[in-house]
């Protein structure tokens, strides 16, 4: 799993990035703590610093396209695909996408779903970031990472904003053969 470097720098990114984050308990389950980005996107200047770290990260690599993980991951794919001048990729629940697609059966740390892209969006060879607010069990991230693989593709690497090291979706994903990259983590489901 990356992270930031163990700077003075990044880990006070960390500290600045969790405070942002509100923790709703037991939402929408007894027992999952659930971590609200939305407090995040209210203040402009935290979702800039965001935003400037996966900036300065990926503006570093070669890739295609940047796939969005229905929705949160939409808000920070879009974001990334303006300013990085990438080709943005939606991966959508099921029966969302219009054409033709490609679809993946899941599981979800709360229950099971199906992933889909649509059948041209991702040509084969391309390398593909993909991008979500949170990795928790590492099943939609992974599914993803499948559906690339279906079109012939490779993913470059899964960023998000927030990891959950004790769900070890991160370890799951490296074990496949998917890169991890996350701003900030939490202990606890
Ligand atoms: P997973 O596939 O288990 O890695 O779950 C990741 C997806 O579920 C992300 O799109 C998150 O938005 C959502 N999610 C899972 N657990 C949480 C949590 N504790 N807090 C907020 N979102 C979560």
């Amino acid at each position: 799993m990356l992270s930031l470097t163990p700077t003075d720098e990044s880990s006070s990114m960390e500290e600045y990035l969790r405070a942002q984050i509100r923790t709703i308990p037991d939402w929408p389950h007894p027992g999952i703590q659930f971590r609200d980005i939305t407090t995040l996107f209210e203040n402009p200047q935290a979702w800039k610093k965001t935003v400037d770290v996966f900036v300065r990260r990926y503006s570093k690599m070669t890739f295609d396209r940047i796939g969005a993980l229905d929705a949160r991951g939409f808000l920070i794919g879009s974001t990334l695909s303006y300013v990085l001048e990438k080709p943005l990729v939606l991966f959508r629940k099921k029966g969302k996408l219009p054409g033709q697609t490609l679809c993946v059966a899941y599981d979800l740390e709360y229950g099971q779903a199906e992933l889909e892209v649509h059948a041209d969006s991702v040509r084969p060879g391309d390398k593909v970031l993909v991008v979500d607010d949170l990795i928790a069990t590492g099943g939609t991230l992974l599914a993803a990472d499948q559906l690339i693989r279906q079109a012939g593709a490779s993913t470059l690497e899964a960023a998000a904003i927030i990891n959950l090291p004790d769900l070890k979706g991160a370890d799951r994903l490296n074990a496949a053969g998917v890169a991890t990259f996350a701003l900030c983590s939490f202990a606890g489901e």
